[in-house]
């Protein structure tokens, strides 16, 4: 669930009593769901802080001040919102490189699942302080539906200060709410005023559509709807206003990108068990390792082969290739020795894998 700074943020300051009814939903969601959220904001506090122009968007040095000024408000209010349910939050701060580089990539989908495990509600936003513009998202909508890959999710949900897509301007006459959407083509990007309403965020309905793009192709259905009125997931479903983009991909597309055009960097055979679990479903655990060749670091794609040298599949491996050596063939119980560190849950997960 993304949180725009238009939302948050009224006159310099937080709005809490807003935020805190949008956490009681979130916790009424959360008993089916399990639930991320990224929310802005850290430039429009941390520019009312320091009384910086252009809510801090003067500069590039501007907004990264403010960001890190910022960021600290952000996170308590987030943290004092979520703790009169005794929910504990978490902060995670992500740049491009983190979730496109496949190493980091496979720590943030780490830490996302270990939090979610703990019951946590991760509050993700961009690491605008160090970020350079080459290596930024700019806006937090495409952030979220990155943030949602790398989780796995099902759906993103965009809370916006407008109640979703309109066929045109929504300040002109005749402007009609588009409820869904199957397929971002150039004919939905014309329909989108690149200006956003508030002023506040960087976003826009452009950002939006790049957004519902990332998602569609991976399999993550993506909805826009309006979070200005009190308790606004509860008023867009009963209203059932806002825009609906339907994934136009399946499930074995998510799993795509982890592939792209790359070439192995290496190949793990495995042994029978292993085969009958990977069918299953399963990851690729050390003990079923018999070999490993080639040298790759941890995060580089390699593929998976059977005993008969079959190709079973290929994912991004948890280890370098001297650490799989180390462990090949070995109990979880016995790995922390060879590697001097506790062990990874898998050799190649299940979730960062694809199968021939
Ligand atoms: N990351 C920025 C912030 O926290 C917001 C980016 C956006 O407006 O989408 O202020």
């Amino acid at each position: 669930m993304k949180i725009g700074s238009a939302l948050l943020i009224k006159d310099g300051g937080p709005r809490t009593a807003w935020l805190n009814g949008l956490v009681d939903e979130l916790v009424d969601l959360r008993r089916t769901s399990e639930i991320i959220v990224v929310s802005s904001g850290a430039i429009g506090l941390g520019a009312a802080r320091l009384g910086l122009p252009k809510r801090g968007r003067a500069s590039l040095a501007d907004a990264q001040a403010a960001a890190s000024v910022g960021q600290v408000d952000l996170a308590r209010l987030w943290s004092e919102a979520l703790g009169r349910h005794r929910i504990v939050a978490a902060q995670m701060l992500v740049t491009l490189g983190d979730l496109e580089d496949r190493r980091r990539y496979l720590n943030a989908a780490a830490t996302l699942g270990r939090l979610l495990e703990e019951g946590v509600v991760p509050v993700v936003n961009e690491n605008d302080s160090v970020a350079t513009e080459e290596i930024r998202f700019g806006d937090n909508d495409r952030l979220a539906a990155r943030v949602a890959q790398a989780a796995q999710a099902d759906a993103v949900l965009l809370l916006s200060d407008v109640d979703g897509l309109y066929n045109r301007d929504p300040r002109e006459n005749g402007a009609k709410l588009v409820e869904r959407i199957d397929g971002v083509t150039p004919e939905v990007i014309a329909m989108a005023s690149s200006a956003s309403s508030s002023g506040l965020g960087s976003g826009g309905m452009l950002a939006k559509l790049q957004a519902a793009r990332i998602a569609e192709r991976v399999g993550i259905t993506l909805a826009i709807v309006n979070g200005a009125h009190d308790r606004p997931i509860a008023r867009a479903l009963d209203a059932g206003r806002g825009t609906l983009f339907l994934p136009q991909q399946d499930e074995s597309a998510r799993k795509a990108w982890l592939s792209g055009r790359l070439a192995p960097a290496g190949v793990l055979s495995v042994d029978e068990g292993c085969v009958s679990a990977l069918a299953n479903g399963a990851s690729v655990l050390a003990a079923g390792l018999t070999d490993v060749e080639g040298e790759f670091r941890r995060g580089d794609l390699v593929a998976i082969s059977g005993p008969k040298g079959e190709r079973l599949g290929q994912g991004l491996v948890e280890y370098t290739s001297a650490e799989c050596i180390a462990i090949l063939g070995r109990r979880e119980s016995e790995q922390e020795a060879e590697l001097g560190y506790a062990p990874r849950a898998a050799v190649v997960h299940r979730d960062h894998m694809v199968r021939a």
